[in-house]
């Protein structure tokens, strides 16, 4: 699993812009992996690995807006995604670029983003909306970076 992290941080943050930011985060990730047993699923939808994901994007200024309908500005209820847009929202200013998404997932992407790595699988219990959840983290590579992760890439096969 420490293979994704790293390939997260070498895909988002080019050599020539180095972030130092990055570069902690990473440590940490690496850190909180020595005691930690991944998820039996693979890594591809692994708590951890989706909170080091998600936490990347926010340092790279690209995290999700979940709190609020990212087009009118609303409370919601947001029931749509678009990473086009930049995040979540609702029901009347969704567009061709948006899919459905559950309050689970944006919830949990939510804590994922908030809570310590070391905290993940507490606060996104393994399993709970991790699909949507992945869906939304791959689109966000796909959208703004050209880019899937190659670690990944061969369990998506399966
Ligand atoms: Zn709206």
């Amino acid at each position: 699993m420490a293979t994704v992290g790293i390939e997260a941080v070498l895909q988002l943050f080019a050599e020539s812009d180095p972030s130092p930011r990055a570069y902690q985060a990473l440590v940490r990730f690496l850190e909180v992996l020595g005691d930690y047993a991944p998820s039996p699923d693979g890594p591809a939808t692994d708590p951890l690995a989706m909170s080091f994901q998600f936490k990347l994007l926010w340092v790279a200024g690209l995290a999700p807006n979940l709190d609020a309908c990212t087009s009118c500005g609303d409370d919601g209820p947001l029931t749509a995604f678009s990473v086009a847009a930049g995040g979540a929202m609702c029901a009347a200013c969704r567009d061709a670029t948006a899919s459905d998404v559950s309050g689970d997932a944006l919830e949990g992407i939510r804590a994922l983003l908030e809570a310590p790595l070391a905290d993940a699988t507490r606060v996104a219990p393994r399993g709970t909306s991790a699909a949507e959840m992945l869906h939304i983290l791959e689109g966000i590579h796909a959208y703004h970076g050209g880019f899937r992760l190659r670690t990944l890439a061969r369990q998506h096969l399966a």
